[in-house]
């Protein structure tokens, strides 16, 4: 009997993979989905962005009361951390989401196919079953016949050798999304959104956290004007920053790690319970039998795509994390669904210009387009506005005054080249300068927009006309 033909494997079901098969099979395509994980999703949803938001949530609402809502005229009595409810709440988070996308895929006839992906032939994937149901259950290996693969095996926490991982007092993000206590000291390598985001979840739940970053700013490649706002929120807030430092030695202790740290010509020790590394993440391509199949790889290991996602070897396609430009979610999951819809001959395309990034800290940090620093490397003539939330409303309603919003127009025909939000609900007001940015606004057009009173999104509007000099309530 001849073999079923797939029109599309996807190797992955992170946000790129899994928005990438529902796309397909919404086109029309007969779609398997390949995952070496007992569950679906992908770092986003297990180890990535929906554990660290509930966290980040939950640590929030537990330092507001004790340090935000006596402000608002309510006192609280003997508050108590159930760390173990925390954490359980946090999994339940989890299960629901990637259930959700087991059913998902039900609903779009997408197989599950659970095991371990190479890549044998242009047309060809085999999986290594790990067990368990599936559609491959009680098999060792599958041969998937396919008309084309898209690969989406996105990325992993890069080990630093001077402190390799032992997952419990030299830990990546994964495990600091579920210690088993607060440590009372934790030293966090790498001032990046995953370092000062979980920086942040164990600081306010009370351990006493330093953050080294080797670089002279936090948040590198964001605005670093505006990155100098959040450093100096985070540090009111208690966390410690050390900027020009970094970690030159990492020995575990009985009870710890003692670590060698150098600023400029200083070095000092210190010690810590738990020792986070967040320095980045490298593109996951182990085994996936890229070098036999002839993919090519850039010079930093990422899978090299064409502007349709193609890799050099016709048949066989890329998105996410795997392949260049930033690690997000939602960078993977519109690379996935353009990917698609070019193999399906439609005109899919994804705006690099207009990804918004956010940092979930508090105050959020969100960004879209280019930063103030990105316009002066480039020579552009800028104008730029400001607007801080001490003259808006609703913040003052909130009491959440600290920050502002910058947008960054072209001098001459007034374009957003970007917007940057330190502030209350940043990654929210951020969409309406992503969605100006997609239709090439003008910051006049923003400022001319009508925006419900009192919002935060109103701090937009004013720094859009503080572009031309003209705020209203400043
Ligand atoms: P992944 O999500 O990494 O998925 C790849 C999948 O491929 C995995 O499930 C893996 O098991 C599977 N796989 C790999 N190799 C094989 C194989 N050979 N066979 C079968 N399966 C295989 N981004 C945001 O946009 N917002 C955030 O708030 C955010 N927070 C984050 C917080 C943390 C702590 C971390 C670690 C990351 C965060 N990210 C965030 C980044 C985001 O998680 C990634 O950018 C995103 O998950 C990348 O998606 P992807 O589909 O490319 O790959």
């Amino acid at each position: 009997m001849a073999q079923f033909v797939y029109d599309l494997v996807v190797i992955g079901s992170g946000p790129g993979g899994y928005i990438a098969a529902i796309r397909a099979a919404q086109l029309g395509m007969q779609v398997a989905c390949v995952e070496k994980d007992s569950t679906l999703g992908g770092t986003c949803l297990n180890i990535g962005c929906i554990p660290s938001k509930a966290l980040l949530e939950s640590s929030e609402r537990y330092y507001a009361l004790t340090h935000q809502l006596p402000a608002h005229g309510i006192v609280v009595g003997n508050v108590q951390l159930d760390l173990a409810k925390l954490l359980a709440r946090k999994d339940t988070v989890v299960k629901t989401v990637t259930r959700g996308v087991e059913g998902l895929f039900k609903k779009h006839k997408i197989t599950w196919v659970r095991g371990t992906a190479r890549v044998a032939a242009a047309d060809r994937v085999e999986v290594s079953v790990s067990g368990g149901g599936g559609a491959a259950a009680g098999q060792k290996t599958e041969s998937l016949a396919t008309k084309r693969i898209l690969i989406a095996t996105g990325s992993v926490p890069i080990e630093l050798p001077i402190a390799p991982f032992d997952g419990e007092r030299i830990i990546s993000s994964t495990e600091a999304l579920a210690l088993p206590a607060v440590p009372k000291r934790m030293i966090v390598v790498g001032g990046g959104a995953i370092g000062l985001e979980m920086g942040s979840v164990w600081s306010r739940l009370g351990a006493e956290v330093l953050v080294i970053e080797m670089l002279d700013r936090i948040v590198p490649g964001m605005d670093s004007q505006m990155g100098k706002l959040l450093q100096r929120a985070l540090e009111k807030q208690g966390l410690r920053i050390a900027l020009r430092t970094t970690l030159r030695k990492a020995v575990k202790t009985a009870d710890g790690v003692t670590v060698t740290i150098a600023s400029g010509d200083t070095e000092r020790e210190d010690r810590c319970d738990v020792l986070l590394v967040g320095v980045g993440r490298r593109p996951y391509t182990e085994n996936l039998g890229l070098a036999e199949a002839g993919v090519r790889l850039d010079d930093r290991g990422r899978i090299a795509v064409d502007p349709h996602f193609a890799t050099n070897v016709p048949g066989i396609y890329a998105i996410g994390d795997v392949t260049a430009g930033l690690m997000l979610a939602h960078k993977a999951e519109e690379e996935g669904v353009a990917a698609v819809e070019l193999m399906a001959g439609m005109p899919g395309h994804v705006n690099y210009d207009a990804i918004p990034n956010v940092v979930y800290t508090h105050p959020e940090f969100a960004s879209v387009g280019l930063s103030e620093d990105e316009c002066k490397q480039r020579g552009l003539e800028v104008r730029i506005g400001t607007f801080p939330f001490a003259a808006n409303g609703r913040a003052k309603g909130m009491g959440e005054t600290e920050g502002q919003v910058k947008v960054i127009a072209d001098a001459v025909t007034d374009r957003v080249l970007g917007v940057h939000i330190v502030g209350p609900h940043a990654s929210d007001v951020i969409a309406e300068a992503a969605l100006a940015m997609e239709f090439s606004a003008s910051a006049e057009d923003i400022g001319r927009s009508v925006h419900a009173h009192p919002t935060l999104a109103e701090a937009l509007k004013e720094a859009a006309l503080a572009v031309d000099g003209r705020p209203l309530n400043l």
